[in-house]
């Protein structure tokens, strides 16, 4: 792997180690492009924040310090300075401002919650079984995200957790994976999840990727020094890859906001 896109910081207050390390293992390891993607900042009414994003606060901090390894180190990788983010109807357009106003260069769209987070939001990253209604909820802000033309792809489109309609599910799933060939960005394999061995990669999810047709990318998701370059879950993927056919981007095209 020579690109990526997926990284994070210490500021998100659920990674560890610091950029400069991460960095470094990136150079050591051949990658020649790498993505700082932290959890998009956003102040939601009430003056709201959720706890796993990059706190706003710290947002110049962000920008500053990795601008600043970005010419320390430019002879040796290409930096590029972004969010990951999701598409909430309600705050879109708010959050997207907030992105370009503090200096986004990209951005990626990881979809961890509906029906706009706040205040009546429910997390889709995690142990429970999603209603088909949450399934649906969760597949159209993704597609509207991808509409937009401003992702530069989709991270772990495989996060929700799939109840018993399993047909439900491959009509949904279905219909992101043809929005995502329609407006071809790449569907991300995500290597968080294979590390921690979480729901995700999904094997149902990525079956149906093979059959559309859509294009897919790798992102290590890093939030320690090691996952800067997780050798480990590479062939893992490479093998989801084979058994789906996947169309895997090797250099995933960076859409600039
Ligand atoms: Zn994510
Ligand atoms: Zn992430």
């Amino acid at each position: 792997m020579k690109i990526n896109l997926h990284t994070h910081t210490f500021r998100c207050r659920h990674a560890t180690g610091t950029s400069e390390e991460y960095i470094k293992r990136a150079i050591e390891n051949g990658i020649e492009v790498l993505g700082f993607s932290e959890h998009a900042p956003f102040l939601f009414p009430n003056s709201h924040q959720s706890l796993y994003r990059l706190p706003i606060e710290e947002a110049e901090d962000y920008f500053k310090e990795l601008n600043e390894l970005r010419q320390k180190y430019k002879d040796q990788i290409k930096i590029h300075i972004g969010f990951e983010m999701e598409y909430y109807p309600l705050y879109f357009n708010d959050m997207l401002a907030t992105a370009k106003k503090l200096g986004a260069e990209y951005l990626i769209l990881g979809q961890h919650a509906i029906y706009n987070e706040y205040p009546n939001g429910k997390y889709t990253t995690g142990q429970h079984q999603s209603t088909a209604e949450d399934l649906t909820e969760y597949v159209n802000c993704i597609i509207s995200g991808i509409k937009t033309g401003l992702f530069t792809y989709v991270c772990h489109p495989d996060n929700i957790i799939a109840n018993d309609d399993l047909a439900h599910y491959n009509n949904e799933m279905t219909r992101l994976c043809k929005a995502a060939k329609q407006y071809d960005i790449p569907l991300e394999i995500n290597f968080y999840g294979i590390r921690d061995n979480r729901k995700y990669p999904d094997e149902k999810f990525w079956e149906i990727a093979g059959k559309v047709g859509a294009k897919v990318c790798f992102g290590f998701d890093s939030h320690d020094v090691a996952s800067a370059f997780d050798a480990a879950s590479i062939p893992v993927a490479e093998k989801l890859v084979k058994k789906y056919n996947l169309k895997l981007v090797e250099i995933p095209e960076i859409v600039n906001i």
